[in-house]
Order: structure tokens, then sequence, then C-alpha cells
């Protein structure tokens, strides 16, 4: 039974580029999306510095040519990442604000706010917004709101998820659930479409986002839906489509006016929002202009591009989307043909090259189109609310069944990855690490040897702890060690493991020796039958030899004779086969 909770519960999208918020309205059993102080469905997820105040949303967007430096936007991209981090490194060459390695290499954002520096990391921008969105529904129900549903891409890693539910710590909001974003999208579609199906439909999500882009393949039966696999690249989206635009126009701009714009803020902070907008127009235009007074030295910028060309710089990173949506299928051991339904999510997905590549993989299918590409997320994310929330009764009993969506794992000696979760293992999972060489695993000690961060080094042979890898509903990885076990207990264990083995080898010893004899008795047996049916001559004292060794080695495999060692069954055959061996010849 999921723990329940008091109060009123939203579902927020916390998006790379636009955030967006939802709440379940019982009376209507339906999801709304909330608009915010402009009257706009999606916020962007922007915060900027002045020397008077802190702007978020619309209202730091607007302002963010005039203040490129001290105008955070993308913060979703260095969460739960390291300054070192290649992506981090790219971003920031892009990036008009300043970012910095702070502690344990940390990025951190500097900002100028009442004319004094500050610094901060990605967690604290993403609280802002947070806030923001919760500010935005508390105005539309007329009510404070303690908790929420919290979506992120389904690639993102253990820290990115647990740095979210940080993020909502930080404004004290209760993160009741972190939801992956093509999960939530997949049940505003199923709710939405596939209410009550009672047939199995695989659904295939396609998120194609500002930062991110996810792909999951569900099932949906009797409202359970279930993943079977994700796949995704936490850093490819509509941005990265921007930034190519944008060296693209860098170079033109160059060409024509012999001036580098690529190290100013400004320029670029103002070119980057015009080709935002020609991206968009491009998804129903042919061709898009682009129109920016003054652009650097005084120099007006008049561009154009057309579709044709915007496709082409951009059609690495769609086939790279493509070669996920691949993957993801492999994953899930599903073919292509076998999928029902391509859902479109995310704004990136309106553009009609990706739409197309992804028709002509699904062979020519119909896309979905049906449901809101920006606002599924959210409203996923407050279905899932409201079926945790502990005061709201009218709401369809969806069930969801996710998966993990990166291998976990440990290291081994060398460097060596030993996985331990496969991804795209269901969740919730408990695993438990065994050690030793037996068979049967109850045979085996249950521990862990690993390195965890804070705990001092144990002293040699004794690192052996009883480890718990466990994923939470969130897919987040706790690994707990419990029952730690001293170094003693550890030496008596790895004792007694050898002992068995000792054992182990004993006791096949002694079944060869007693197959062996065993074998010979028969063959003694063979030969006076031979001696009785062919007639072979065998002298009396002969018959009586080969009868007293059977007597004598039946004896020596009788229960009484249990205890004798392997070594005297196999040194009694050695004699009697070369005591016997010229007899036996006689007879076959
Ligand atoms: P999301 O993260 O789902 O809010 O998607 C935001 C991204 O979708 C941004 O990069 C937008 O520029 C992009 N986007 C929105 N509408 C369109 C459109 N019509 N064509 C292309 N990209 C779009």
């Amino acid at each position: 039974m999921k723990r329940k909770y008091e109060g009123l519960a939203i579902g927020i999208d916390l998006g790379t580029t636009y955030s967006c918020v939802a709440v379940w309205q019982e009376q209507y059993c339906r999801a709304e999306i909330i608009h915010n102080d402009q009257g706009n469905r999606t916020t962007p997820s922007c915060v900027a510095f002045t020397k008077d105040q802190r702007l978020i949303g619309d209202a730091a967007k607007n302002q963010a040519a005039a203040n490129p430096q001290h105008t955070v936007f993308d913060a979703k991209r260095l969460i739960g990442r390291k300054f070192s981090d290649q992506v981090v490194q790219d971003d920031i060459m892009l990036w008009p604000f300043k970012v910095t390695a702070g502690v344990n290499g940390k990025p951190m954002i500097t900002v100028k706010y009442k004319n004094q520096e500050k610094q901060l990391c990605a967690e604290e921008v993403s609280s802002v917004v947070l806030t923001k969105m919760r500010e935005i529904a508390e105005a539309y129900l007329e009510s404070p709101v303690k908790n929420a549903v919290v979506t992120v891409p389904a690639y993102f890693s253990d820290s990115q998820r647990k740095a979210t539910i940080d993020v909502g710590n930080i404004v004290g909001l209760n993160v009741m659930k972190i939801l992956n974003e093509p999960t939530a999208a997949a049940f505003a579609y199923g709710l939405d479409k596939r209410i009550n199906c009672v047939e199995k439909r695989n659904i295939f999500v396609f998120d194609l986002g500002g930062g991110t882009f996810d792909v999951s393949l569900l099932t949906i039966k009797d409202n359970v839906f279930q993943v079977k696999a994700t796949a995704g690249n936490t850093h490819l989206g509509g941005e990265d489509f921007d930034n190519r635009m944008v060296s693209y126009f860098v170079e033109e701009f160059k060409r024509k006016n012999k001036v580098d714009i690529s190290g100013n803020p400004r320029a670029l902070r103002r070119l980057k929002t015009a080709c935002e907008s020609a991206k968009r127009s491009l998804s129903y235009l042919v061709v898009a202009t682009i129109e920016i007074d003054s652009l650097c030295d005084g120099i007006d910028f008049s561009a154009s591009i057309n579709r044709a060309k915007f496709e082409e710089i951009n059609l690495e990173l769609f086939n790279e989307c493509m070669k996920t949506v691949e993957s993801c299928l492999t994953d899930a051991n599903t073919d292509k043909s076998n999928v029902d339904d391509v859902v479109l999510v995310g704004g990136s997905s309106r553009i009609l090259k990706v739409q197309q590549l992804l028709q002509d993989f699904f062979k020519g299918k119909e896309l979905c189109k049906s449901i809101n590409p920006d606002e599924a997320v959210a409203f996923g994310a407050a279905i899932q609310a409201a079926l945790l929330s502990e005061d709201i009764q009218n709401v369809p009993k969806l069930e969801l069944q996710d998966v993990t969506p990166l291998s976990l794992g440990r290291s081994l000696v060398g460097d060596i990855m030993d996985v331990v979760i496969p991804r795209n293992t269901c969740i919730p999972d408990l695993i438990e690490v065994y050690e030793g060489e037996r068979t049967r695993a109850c045979d085996n000690n249950l521990l862990g040897s690993f390195e965890i961060v804070g705990i001092p080094p144990a002293p040699r042979g004794s690192h052996a702890s009883e480890v718990c890898f466990s994923i939470d509903e969130n897919g987040i990885l706790t690994v707990s060690v419990k029952n730690n076990i001293s170094g003693c207990q550890v030496k008596k264990l790895i004792q007694e493991a050898e002992n068995y083995c000792i054992y182990d080898k004993k006791f096949l010893k002694k079944s060869k020796a007693v197959n062996a004899l065993d074998d010979y008795i028969y063959k003694m047996r063979n030969a006076l039958k031979n001696e009785e049916d062919i007639n072979v001559k065998l002298s009396t004292e002969e018959i009586e030899k080969i009868e007293s060794a059977i007597a004598v080695a039946t004896n020596l495999l009788s229960e009484n004779n249990q205890q004798l060692e392997a070594e005297v069954l196999e040194d009694y055959l050695k004699g009697l086969e070369s005591r016997m061996e010229q007899i036996i010849a006689k007879t076959v």
C-alpha cells in the first residue's frame, strides 16, 4: 500500500527551458494546467538578478538580452553534475553567465544581486523556479500547497534525482514522488485516450524537450501502466538545435561583417532568442527570417534560414534521437511493428523533420499528436499527485510499474563494473549481494565490500558487510550496509567456506573411488558369468579368488564401512586390479 499524503497536491514539470504546473480537479475528474501571473500556461525556467530585485519566469526571460550575465537559464542541465563533466564544459562555452568549480567540483553560477556577487548552485536556481511554480498554484487554489509530484527526465541519474528532491526540500515542498517525464506523459495520454483499455497496448512515448530527450515503451492494460524500457539523453533537445543555429549565424555575421560576436554575451543572447523563435516558425514555415537591430558594434543583422538548412545543421542530432528510439525497442525486446501508439511529447517534437524520421522509422505509422506536448508531463504529474493524496477520492485508479533507466553496480578489482541491477529492471526492487564460491546462494556469505564515502577504511580482511542495493519508487538507489560483521566473524566465515570446500572435494573423491570399485565388482561378476555362458575355462582356484575378491570388495562398500577414506578404496582397487588382471583377461 502506497503512503498517502494529507493536503493539496500538485504536479510540477520542472523543465530545462519551461516549467508547467497542474492540479487534479476532483469535481471535473480531470487535471488542469494552472496559468501563471502573465496568463501563460508554461513559465520559462529562468531566474534573473538585478541591482534591485530577483526576477523569475517571464519577467526574467523578457529582460535577458539587457542583463545576460545575470540571467540564469538551463540550470537543470547542471543538476547533479560535476564542473569537470564534458557536457558542462560544452554548455559553459555558450552561456553568457559565469560558471566556476565550487566545493567538490560542484558547478557554481556567479551572479550580481543588489550589487553584490553571489554564487549559486543549480539546485538553488531550480528551487527558485520551483517556488514560483508553487506560488502560481497557491494563487490559483487560494490555499497553501505543501505536496508535489515533480517530474524528471527518465534518463536522470541517481544523483540528479536526489538533487531534485533536494530542490524540493530547499523550498519546504514535500516531494511525494519523482516521476519520469515520459511516464507522466503516458499517464496523460492513457487517461485521455486509453482509459479502461482491456486489450494490452504498446505505447511508445517520444519526449523531446528543451534540454533533454527521453523515450519509453510502456504497455497499458486495465489501467496498469508498465514501463518496459526507457532510453534517452539528458543533454539533447531544443537548446542544442538553437545553439547550432546560433553558431551558423555567428559564422554568417563574421563572413558578412568581419566581426566575431562569439565573445559578446549580449549579442549571443539576442541572437539565441531570435534563433529559438525562427526555429519555432520553421515548424510551419519554409523560410524564417531574423532581424536584430544593432547586434554588435552598431551593425544590424538581417538574415534568413530555410527549413532544409535548419534540418541539415541538426540532422546529426535528429539521427541520434532515432538511434535512441531503436535502442529502447531493443532493450524492451519489442519489434517496432508491435508498437500500437507513438505519442509525441515535448516542445521539440513539433519539429517536422523529427516527426518525419520517426514516422519513417515506424514504417509510416500515424503519430499521436492529440495531447499537448508542452503540458502532458504536468498533467501526468497531477494525476500521480492525486493518486498519492489522501484527500482526493475521485481519481481513476491508474497503476504504475516503472523501470530503472541506468544499470547500477559496484566496482571490482581492476576497475571492472559489476552490474548488480541491470538497466530497465522493474522498480522498486531489492537486491542482496552475496560473496562466496558455493553454488547455492544460501551457502555463501551475504555481504558486500565496497567504498562508502565517510566511512573509514576497514582493516585488511575485515571489510565485510551485508549490502543491500535497493531502488525506491523514485528510481533512487540506496546502498545500505546492514549488520556489519566484524573482522573475526569474516575470518570465521571464510574458514567455514574453506572447510566446506575441502569437504566438497573429499566427498567427490570418495564418490569416484566407490564408483570405480563398484565397476570392478561388476567386471568380476561378469567374468564369472562369461565363464558359465561362453565356457571360458577358469580353474577352481581362480573362481574362488574372484568370489572372495567380490565378497571383500562388496563388504568394503557396505554401510558398515562408510567411514573408510577414499584412499583405502583406491589402494584396495589398485591391488585387486593387479591380482585379477590376468584372470579377467581370459573371460573377455
Ligand atoms: P519543453 O522542454 O517540452 O517545454 O520544450 C521546450 C523546447 O521546445 C524549446 O527548446 C522550444 O524552443 C521547443 N519548441 C517549442 N515549440 C516548438 C516548435 N513549434 N518547433 C520547434 N521547437 C519548439
